[in-house]
């Protein structure tokens, strides 16, 4: 957790609300406290809020008790539906002093460009500004935001993103611009974890030492965020830590696939991927972190990549 960190000069002390506290939203929120921001936060979950609580925030006990309360709200929601729902249902964010929602959830371009055109007819900007670097990246307060909607409501809040994000990606003033290429950084991420589950599986069962593996990858060209990265850190010592569930992966590849067929582009490899992810959904492993689905190719392959070491 970050601590003791006095918001930078260009870092304003800012009143914000922060609804979703999840793998990634409790960091988030967490990193905002420590930078100096006020916070009211609302989970569902009573125990995600009450270590909120610890650490200095106001605890909301409904949406729309948190809506009442700030005019900036941020929210790391699972879902496209989820997100929908606490922005446009009575009871949710609209109708309370919501100016501004900086939706950091991915929910792919569509569902947020409807929305915004909702909202902004009461007077509430969208921002979306979906996330990339993962639990690590959020702790760490190092993620890449990818932004579109009002350049006015983005200049506002930024000195706040500083807090929990390093590269900052405005993508212009239609809202889902930044959903878009989220989905699309995801759909990448996924082909490529899938694809090296194959071949560091194939090299296990052939007799190659699975660090060393990684260590010729790390610098040479097949490499990817996921042997530098995932596969380095959570399945090579079969810690496999829950930081990403399948289910929220498979989300990603059907609202990217969705855009391919909406804008009448082929995506053969996606598909492939997202079809495997399906599969594994099929086998019981959609609240699982996605670094598991290797264990799918080690049971058809019948060899393991990795081993458990006693610090892990
Ligand atoms: P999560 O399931 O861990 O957390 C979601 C949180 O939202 C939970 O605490 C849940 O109780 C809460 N919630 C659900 N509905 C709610 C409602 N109506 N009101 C209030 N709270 C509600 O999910 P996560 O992994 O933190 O992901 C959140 C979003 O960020 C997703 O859209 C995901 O795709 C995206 N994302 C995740 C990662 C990652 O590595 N986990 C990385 C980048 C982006």
């Amino acid at each position: 957790m970050a601590r003791g960190l006095a918001p930078s000069n260009r870092e304003r002390r800012m009143r914000l609300g922060f609804v979703g506290l999840g793998k990634m939203g409790l960091h988030m929120a967490r990193r905002l406290l420590a930078h100096g921001h006020e916070l009211v936060v609302f989970d569902l979950k009573p125990a995600a809020v009450e270590t909120l609580v610890a650490g200095g925030a106001i605890p909301a006990a409904s949406l729309g008790e948190l809506a009442r309360q700030v005019e900036i709200v941020c929210l790391c929601l699972p879902t496209p539906d989820t997100v929908e729902r606490a922005l446009l249902n009575s009871g949710g964010i609209g109708g309370g002093a919501v100016r501004v929602v900086v939706d950091f959830s991915t929910t792919g371009p569509t569902v947020t460009q409807r929305v915004a055109a909702t909202l902004v007819k009461i007077g509430i900007n969208l921002l979306d500004a979906p996330v990339s670097g993962g639990t690590n990246g959020a702790e760490a307060g190092t993620l890449t935001i990818m932004l579109s909607g009002n350049e006015a409501a983005y200049r506002e809040v930024r000195p706040a993103l500083e807090a929990v994000g390093k590269n900052f990606f405005y993508l212009g003033s239609q809202p889902g611009r930044g959903q878009m290429m989220k989905v699309i950084n995801n759909t990448l991420m996924a082909a490529a974890t899938i694809s090296a589950f194959e071949g560091l599986v194939l090299g296990a069962k052939a007799g190659l030492d699975p660090q060393t593996m990684l260590d010729v990858i790390k610098v040479s060209s097949g490499q990817s965020f996921a042997t530098s990265n995932k596969i380095q850190q959570c399945v090579v010592n079969r810690s496999f830590p829950h930081r990403f569930s399948t289910a929220l992966l498979d989300k990603d590849l059907r609202l990217c696939l969705a855009e391919g067929e909406r804008l009448g582009v082929p995506m053969p490899v996606s598909n492939q991927t997202r079809q495997f992810i399906a599969f594994a959904i099929s086998q019981g492993f959609a609240e699982q972190d996605f670094g598991h689905l290797i264990k799918i190719f080690e049971a058809w392959a019948g060899a393991q990549f990795g081993t458990a070491t006693k610090q892990e």
